[in-house]
């Protein structure tokens, strides 16, 4: 085979995996200007441009050049719903056939897009539809930040400086502390003002509480945190969030405490607490929580749980929910419950499934876990 039809069979790089710095070092090793790279993240990124010709500000050569061995590709967009109260989801293919979602809710003063980072989970919360999908593979940088990319340019086909997405929080599909380095680079990216400069604040990463993970992150990349806890005690929430038994509470609470060390004093972990009927929603479990809670900075999301096929557990009654929610803010705690959005579509919290090639023969252990609970 001669030299040409190989380069030929090369795959493209694709420039949406490059953070700012990374596509600088990229193209230096290249021997071409470090500005490019800076200028190319704008038009990808600020101008949702994924045609080289249309960057009008890079010589013509090197546009030709990129033609050759780069491509900029975001996950297709296969199905484009919009709920009754404004909430969209996409569902976006990737290149291997597999399928994830990707939720936007707009509220009053902000868009927030709920953005996935696996095919599927590899975690067996009980009480989350993504969990049954099983789990294939960790997603790309391009395909995370590819999600936003795709939502942006959906909702503002014309683009430019208008914000419509003000922020972003990593809680669709996937862990996001089990795909660390692609994770840490799209959130690189979301702060970055050559691309979408939205502030940390607005920036969430949801974990169920891989503990090491969390610990680097801090030196990484500087966002908002949140924590899905949803039992104060060790023995129901190895139940609920399995991952407990490796990183059981007390371990957990001292990361979080880590975490927020020398944070501004407003700044607070979201603690993250799905209302169970009848599971995790006694007046015990209240004072559990305020427990665990001591010594973290931190505010209470309370969401009532949304149901999809199968499941065992039903949604604690509102007045439950208001009873569970009073007994947290007379100790002093902040407490919102957290609205459903977009249910009638299957975006809310934990009904996100995608269409996942599973590759862990997770529904066999998922039964076990049921057995057990
Ligand atoms: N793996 C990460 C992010 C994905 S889950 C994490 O665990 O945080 C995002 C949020 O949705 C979590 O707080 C999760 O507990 C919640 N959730 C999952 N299933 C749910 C359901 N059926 N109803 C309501 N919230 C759910």
């Amino acid at each position: 085979m001669s030299n040409t039809t190989i380069k030929l069979q090369q795959k493209k790089v694709n420039l949406l995996d490059f953070t700012t710095e990374k596509l600088k070092d990229f193209f230096i090793e290249k021997g071409e200007k470090p500005f490019r790279a800076t200028q190319i993240i704008k038009w990808m990124h600020q101008y949702c441009v994924d045609d080289f010709e249309q960057m009008t500000n890079v010589s013509k050569t090197l546009r030709s050049e990129l033609q050759k061995f780069a491509e900029i590709r975001a996950p297709e967009v296969v199905l484009d719903q919009a709920s009754s109260d404004g909430t969209h989801k996409w569902l976006l293919r990737l290149e291997d056939g597999n399928c994830i979602e990707t939720v936007f809710i707009p509220e009053k003063d902000r868009g927030t897009l709920c953005v996935s980072s696996q095919v599927g989970c590899a975690l067996d919360c009980t009480f989350c539809s993504t969990a049954r999908q099983g789990f294939n593979r960790n997603l790309t940088v391009a395909e995370i930040i590819g999600q936003l990319w795709a939502a942006k340019r959906s909702l503002q086909p014309d683009a430019g400086n208008e914000r419509v997405i003000s922020n972003v929080v990593m809680m669709g599909m996937g862990e996001p502390l089990l795909n660390f380095s692609h994770v840490v680079d799209a959130m690189k990216l979301m702060l970055d003002d050559n691309a979408y400069g939205l502030s940390k604040r607005r920036v969430t990463l949801s974990t169920s509480g891989v503990v090491p993970a969390l610990d680097r992150l801090r030196g990484e990349v500087e966002v908002s945190l949140a924590l899905s806890l949803h039992a104060g005690n060790d023995q129901l929430r190895n139940k609920l969030v399995p991952i407990n038994k490796k990183y059981p509470l007390k371990v957990l609470m001292d990361a979080c405490k880590r975490y927020m060390k020398g944070k501004a004093a407003r700044e607070r972990i979201t603690i993250e607490y799905v209302m169970l009927d009848g599971v995790n929603d006694t007046d015990q479990h209240a004072r559990e929580l305020i427990y665990t809670l001591k010594g973290v900075p931190s505010k209470v999301n309370l969401i009532p749980f949304n149901p999809f096929p199968e499941t065992r557990y039903k949604r604690s009654p509102i007045k439950r929910i208001n009873q569970f929610r009073d007994i947290l803010i007379a100790s002093g705690l902040i407490v919102v419950t957290r609205r459903t959005r977009g249910d009638d579509i299957d975006a809310a919290c934990g009904q996100l499934a995608g269409q996942v090639n599973d590759r862990s023969r997770r529904e066999i252990h998922f039964s076990r876990i049921e057995q057990e609970t």
